[in-house]
């Protein structure tokens, strides 16, 4: 239960403004406290403006607290950094600690020991409203309220005009879809509502982070197969919604990620290897590997 929850309560509480309407939020609260107990600092500053977009993880280790005393650590040592608007990927065997390097980035968890650095500052030093005005995630779990799509996109940008809202939807390549349904923008989704596709979901997501507008985004791949077609739709949607900023991608297709700035292989909770797809594919070591048994199933 908690390993399901945690994640998806982290997500919403980016996902959403805490600026949006007080009524609604407790309406959505009230069932749960969504807010982790992590607290701010007593001189908790805001993140330094000219140096957002670059993340830096230094020498972290990290076990779930739910994981049990003598539980191994999830990440044994993880240090990258990532410069402002680069696009990087993070490649692995399912179970390797992808996700739970993107989820210590908006600090849902705390480190067990290292530190990882937003802008240039310790993100335990930081206001957590930062943080979360700062990042946005595009994850597998799309969370809809049972709402009406543009009061789905508003909780991206409380007080977003129509135009507004249909500009993110264009760029996100759901606008037409959305008016195709029977009430258009004020069609009601999520539970009970009109019933959206996985695809669909994941544009909407999408047009929420345009509107949010953040300095650093979080993809978190679907497994699950979309066709071929929305598959694409959603991907150059992806491609727009990444552009000039600081992407961080768990990706499961490789080939999504080819063009990325760096890739980082993660193995056991370690980065195992490091470099462009080209310097990657040529080392002939773990991501080789994973390349040519896609390529090769792909191909069959
Ligand atoms: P996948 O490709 O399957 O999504 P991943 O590389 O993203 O995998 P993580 O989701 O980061 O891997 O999980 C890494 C390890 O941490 C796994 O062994 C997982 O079982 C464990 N784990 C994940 N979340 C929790 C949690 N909330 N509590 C305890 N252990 C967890």
């Amino acid at each position: 239960q908690a390993r399901l929850m945690w994640p998806l309560l982290g997500l919403m509480r980016v996902a959403l403004d805490l600026q949006t309407s007080q009524a609604l939020f407790a309406r959505i609260f009230e069932y749960v406290d969504l807010r982790p107990a992590i607290a701010d600092a007593p001189n908790a500053h805001p993140a330094n403006a000219a140096k957002l977009g670059r993340i830096e993880f230094d020498d972290v280790v990290f076990a779930y607290p739910d994981a049990g005393a003598d539980a191994r650590p999830t990440l044994k040592g993880v240090s990258f950094a990532i410069e402002p608007g680069q696009f990087a990927a993070f490649v692995g065997p399912s179970g390797a600690g992808k996700t739970t390097v993107s989820y210590l980035i908006p600090r849902f968890h705390d480190v067990t020991s290292g530190r990882i650095l937003f802008a240039g500052d310790d993100v335990r030093e930081l206001e957590q409203e930062s943080l979360v005005a700062n990042i946005g995630i595009v994850s597998q779990e799309t969370y809809l309220f049972h709402a009406t799509i543009a009061e789905n996109l508003r909780y991206a940008k409380p007080g977003a005009s129509d135009e507004e809202l249909v500009f993110a939807a264009q760029a996100a390549n759901i606008h037409d879809t959305i008016v195709s349904f029977p009430d258009g923008y004020d069609t009601v989704v999520g539970e009970r509502g009109y019933r959206l596709s996985g695809g669909e979901k994941q544009r909407i997501a999408i047009a929420r982070v345009l509107l949010k507008d953040p300095r650093v985004l979080i993809l978190d791949e679907a497994t699950s197969s979309l066709d071929s077609i929305s598959e694409r739709v959603v991907q150059d949607a992806l491609d727009t919604a990444s552009a000039g900023r600081t992407t961080i991608a768990i990706a499961h297709r490789l080939s999504t990620i080819v063009s990325a700035d760096v890739i980082f292989v993660v193995d056991g909770g370690r980065i195992v290897e490091r470099g462009s797809h080209a310097e990657l594919a040529a080392a002939g070591g773990v991501y080789a590997g994973l390349y040519r048994e896609q390529v090769s199933s792909a191909g069959a």
